[in-house]
């Protein structure tokens, strides 16, 4: 934050960095109508597209420092990811913005009826540690989009990010509507005790239900983007060169520290042992013999999460490792592995792993899969490896999740024209693209009627033949 010198006193004096401050700098500037302008808008979104490609050596360094994360892999996931958000709204934002018309109908005429996209006002982004600059970035896209004024939270355990993001963003946002707050669990207490137009937030359920709780209080909308456990379902008519290489791909990327990375892998039994050989190519095709020594594979974020995943890996029932097991506390590295034969009853079963472990269990059909899915929490993301497309199309129809993948894991997040976001407990609400922008935007009706006609028939005494006329006309 800039000092600045008052005049009337001999001290400099710095802005009040409360979260009432904060808030009150960001209403002010939101009463005054600045940021409804497109113009303004949209030099905000090339402000901070000129951010991610001026700073771009400076946030991947952070991401290395944070999550041990290959240059390219935080390139494409953190630098180009939020880019191609913003390159899609800047495309699209005039059309977003202009009212739509809504039919009047004939017995309501004569009247003009529009959807008008009005923003909300101050809103609130709390992010998580493994993405942690595209989780933060990327709605911070829609806040602005939609005319909005932001404090954004970004996560405390990944604190290279973090600082970074606290440093770079006053650079190229207009600070006087967009403000970065540090900090942990207080802050963000506190964060949530202030009354917010929106709160955006994500992260594990547990918080989520603090974040909800807390809107509650105001009647603040929210949106949770969670997480949980997503599954594979790999059916015995699957390609499974493809299906091995690309549900590897998606769960070992940035260490398996992914919200939509495949959890666990239910397989038709009588392709449980080609998969299985055919994922340890991939591996070490992807990170040679040693993924300790790979320039492209990541480290789990802290001792707390390696712990964490030991336990889990370690636990009953979890299964024998069919690759990987290995692990090195010194330098938090999990090598990425996948059991076979596990216990669906086994802790690894019952939490969501978030790390590079891949249970897998075999059943006898696509029916015990469809079963075992919609026998737990809906998923954030469901993935089904089939060339059988009656197959893949009765697993989209008989389960229920925030999205889907027929034959490839991760990619639906890539596709600005699909909502992102999970349905029952992997969380409420959608962004990307397009869903950003009505996520952080109210659908205001505007009826307009013109005054040349003013039929006293609307209007009381509803006797006599007034009456009669507007039983009929309604
Ligand atoms: P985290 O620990 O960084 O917490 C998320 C945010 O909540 C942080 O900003 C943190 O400061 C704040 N927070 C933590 N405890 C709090 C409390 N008691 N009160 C108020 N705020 C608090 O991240 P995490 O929750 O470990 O993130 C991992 C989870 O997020 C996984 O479940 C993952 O699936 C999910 N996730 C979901 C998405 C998605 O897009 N749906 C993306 C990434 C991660």
């Amino acid at each position: 934050m800039t000092a600045t010198i008052d005049p009337t006193m001999t001290s400099i004096s710095t802005p009040d960095p409360s979260p009432a401050a904060v808030l009150g700098r960001l209403r002010a500037t939101f009463d005054s109508g600045r940021t409804r302008p497109i113009e303004w808008r949209k030099e905000q979104l090339r402000g901070l597209d000129r951010l991610l490609v001026e700073s771009e050596a400076e946030l991947l360094e952070a991401l290395r420092l944070d999550l041990g994360k290959p240059s390219l892999e935080g390139f494409i996931t953190d630098i180009a990811f939020v880019r191609a958000e913003i390159a899609d709204t800047l495309r699209h934002l005039d059309r977003w913005l202009a009212p739509t018309r809504a039919k009047v109908p004939v017995k309501q005429q004569p009247g003009t009826a529009r959807i008008h996209r009005d923003p909300l006002g101050a809103v609130l982004i709390i992010g998580p540690w493994n993405y942690p600059i595209q989780l933060v970035l990327a709605p911070l896209v829609g806040a602005i989009a939609g005319g909005n004024t932001a404090v954004v939270k970004p996560s405390e355990v990944a604190e290279h990010s973090s600082r970074a993001l606290a440093r770079l963003v006053p650079r190229y946002l207009d600070p006087d509507a967009f403000a970065i707050v540090e900090g942990g669990v207080e802050e963000t207490t506190a964060l949530l005790h202030e009354r917010w137009d929106h709160i955006f937030y994500t992260g594990n359920g547990t918080v989520g239900r603090v974040v909800m709780a807390a809107a509650a209080r105001h009647l603040t909308p929210v949106t949770l983007e969670l997480g949980g456990k997503s599954p594979v379902i790999v059916d015995r008519s699957a390609n499974l060169d493809v299906a091995a290489r690309r549900i590897a791909w998606g769960k070992f990327l940035n260490a398996g520290q992914t919200c939509i990375a495949p959890d666990y892998v239910l397989v038709d039994r009588t392709v449980e042992a080609p998969l299985l050989a055919r994922m340890a190519d991939a591996v070490r095709s992807f990170y040679g013999p040693d993924p300790a020594a790979s320039p492209d594979y990541g480290r789990i974020v802290n001792q707390r999460h390696f712990d964490r995943l030991s336990a889990l890996a370690d636990g009953d029932g979890a299964g024998e490792a069919v690759f990987g097991g290995t692990r090195d506390a010194s330098m938090r590295y999990y090598a990425p592995t996948a059991l076979r034969g596990t216990d669906p009853s086994a802790p690894i079963m019952q939490e969501e792993i978030f790390g590079p472990i891949l249970p897998t269990i075999a059943v006898d059909d696509l029916d015990a899969s469809i079963d075992y899915v919609n026998a737990h929490d809906k998923p954030l993301a469901l993935y089904v490896f089939a060339e059988d497309a009656a197959a893949s199309t009765r697993v989209v129809e008989a389960t229920s999740s925030g999205g889907v993948c027929v034959n490839a894991t991760l990619f639906h997040i890539t596709v600005p024209g699909l909502p992102f976001g999970g349905v029952g407990e992997s969380g409420m609400g959608a962004y990307h693209g397009r869903a950003s922008f009505e996520t952080f935007t109210h659908r205001k009706s505007v009826l307009t009627r013109p005054t040349k006609l003013d039929p006293s028939v609307a209007y009381p005494p509803y006797t006599g033949i007034k009456g009669k006329l507007l039983r009929k006309l309604l």
